[in-house]
């Protein structure tokens, strides 16, 4: 029996990577999806029809910007009106900019902050009063190992993803009572078109071959020697949807190959 039949879950920068997997672990599990994110209109259409088509969910792609409030609640009005609410909300759009800290663009600062974290305020704060008229609810942040730790050139990157474990700190003591958890999970790399663009990036900052990118400077910290995969990140979110996991709330857990260990 999947585990989530009849529930509906928005899975924010669900067109690539993590996002995609997450999208389609909860389908699988017989969530109603609303998929978010840029891309290509036509790479977008098959990937929600085909979810439609597998699962036999209802999917819907809603384009709206994380950088942009209006839209963002826009988008979960949508949800609430066509699929019946949000029972389950991924914040997991997310993106990078490497750079020293005296050359880091402003724009990026900015951007990143908007997307990586106060784009979570937003989604949280538009899904909060459905979840607590339906006395359930699960909001999971994709954050990073760089919640926990930091790495040269990634100021904005890390500052918000530290700030995102704070959100959900807290929004799990303010909807405790409500029948909502919240829960960050914290991956090490995982080969996801964003870290693909760091590699070139990367080997021209650090004045490496790109090779030496991935053992050296990606894979240096992960005891493991090896990349998280996408459907490990999409189980852990499944676990915590999970009845099991109903005490689990305002924690983070690391998904790293043992890097925050050291
Ligand atoms: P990705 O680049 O493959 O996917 C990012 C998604 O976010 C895409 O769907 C993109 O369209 C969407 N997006 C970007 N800007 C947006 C905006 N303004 N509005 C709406 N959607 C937007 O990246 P990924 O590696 O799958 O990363 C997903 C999340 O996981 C991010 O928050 C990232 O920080 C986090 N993360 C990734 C890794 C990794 O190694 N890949 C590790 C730890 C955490």
């Amino acid at each position: 029996m999947a585990l989530l039949k009849g529930k509906t879950a928005l899975v924010t920068g669900s067109t690539s990577g993590i996002g995609q997997g997450v999208a389609e672990a909860l389908a699988r599990e017989g969530c109603h999806i609303m998929l978010n994110g840029f891309g290509d209109a036509a790479a977008i259409e098959v990937q929600r029809s085909g979810l439609e088509k597998q699962y036999g969910i209802k999917a819907l792609y809603s384009g709206a910007d994380m950088r942009n409030p209006a839209a963002i609640h826009a988008m979960v009005e949508e949800a609430e009106k066509q699929l019946g609410g949000v029972d389950v909300l991924v914040n997991n759009a997310g993106i990078q900019h490497v750079a020293p800290v005296d050359e880091f663009p402003e724009e990026k600062w900015d951007a990143i902050m908007a997307i990586n974290l106060s784009s979570a305020f937003h989604t949280v704060k538009a899904v909060a009063p459905g979840m607590r008229q339906k006395g359930w609810g699960r909001i999971i942040n994709i954050a990073s190992v760089h919640g926990l730790v930091a790495s040269a050139y990634k100021v904005a990157y890390v500052a918000a993803k530290h700030g995102i474990l704070g959100l959900t700190k807290v929004v799990a003591l303010d909807l405790a009572e409500a029948g909502v958890t919240c829960n960050a999970i914290c991956p090490g790399y995982v080969r996801t078109p964003l870290v693909e663009k760091q590699i070139p990036d990367q080997a021209k900052t650090h004045g490496i071959s790109e090779a030496e990118v991935i053992e050296k400077v990606l894979l240096k910290n992960h005891a493991v020697k090896q990349f998280v995969e996408v459907a490990d990140v999409a189980a852990l979110v499944c676990f915590l949807c999970s009845d099991a996991a109903k005490t689990m709330t305002g924690v983070a857990l690391p998904m790293d190959g043992g890097w925050s260990a050291q």
